[in-house]
């Protein structure tokens, strides 16, 4: 079951893609989740990576694509993988596609979750992430129990540079310029479903199974 989770930033993604690592039991793949990692760990690549994520820009195809790929031929990878935030251009799309027909393989589902600007900058700029573990909270829609500190281990919860309300605006429009049009070149290969970003998590989540089935 090889997925791809394409949306702005903010849609969900992100906590979709955990629910079906829960459910089907496949990696879940995040270029962004692999250049934090990079940046943290201060590597070549993070080096390389944090000066365009910051100001919300794409990093490079070449270096995306060199990481990406290089995530997928991992042994955890044969069974399928959901990839999300990746591919987030047309090069990269068909970069993607290309790497996976020589090994004999391709995208079964592309899950489209759509989200309108207003809710988005909500969502992003509202969003604070815990600095050890990496979960996930909102100021109003999930809030911590106790103010700035994470709830599953109890670290200090920060909001992403890129979270600001200036870079997520940067953000969301170099996402309706590179990567919206990955919905036309996915609806043509007939294999990209709509989902209502709005509905709420459990009934997004169910449409995604009644997609994938049981
Ligand atoms: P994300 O966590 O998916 O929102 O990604 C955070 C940032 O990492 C993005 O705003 C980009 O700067 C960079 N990034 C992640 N994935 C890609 C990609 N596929 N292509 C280009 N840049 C990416």
């Amino acid at each position: 079951m090889n997925l791809i989770l394409l949306g702005p930033p903010g849609a969900g993604k992100g906590t979709q893609a955990a629910k079906i690592v829960e459910k089907y039991n496949i990696p879940h793949i995040s270029t962004g989740d692999i250049f934090r990692e990079n940046i943290k760990n201060g590597t070549e690549l993070g080096k390389k990576a944090k000066e365009y994520m910051n100001a919300g820009q794409l990093v490079p195809d070449e270096l995306v694509i060199e990481i990406a790929t290089d995530r997928l031929t991992k042994d955890d990878c044969t069974d399928g993988f959901v990839l999300d935030g990746f591919p987030r251009t047309v090069f990269q799309a068909e970069e993607l596609d290309k790497f996976l027909s020589a090994m004999g393989s391709k995208i079964d589902h592309v899950l489209y979750l759509d989200v309108n600007r207003e809710e988005l900058m909500i969502r992003i700029t509202g969003r604070r992430i815990c600095t050890n573990c990496g979960a996930s909270f909102h100021l109003v829609n999930i809030p911590p129990k106790q103010d700035g500190i994470c709830d599953v281990c109890g670290a200090e919860l920060i909001q992403r540079k890129d979270d600001s309300e200036e870079t997520a605006s940067n953000r969301i429009e170099v996402y309706n310029r590179e990567t919206k049009p990955l919905v036309e070149y996915y609806e043509k290969a007939g294999n990209l479903s709509h989902i209502d970003g709005t509905l709420g998590l459990e009934n997004e989540f169910n449409a995604i199974v009644g997609i994938l089935g049981e």
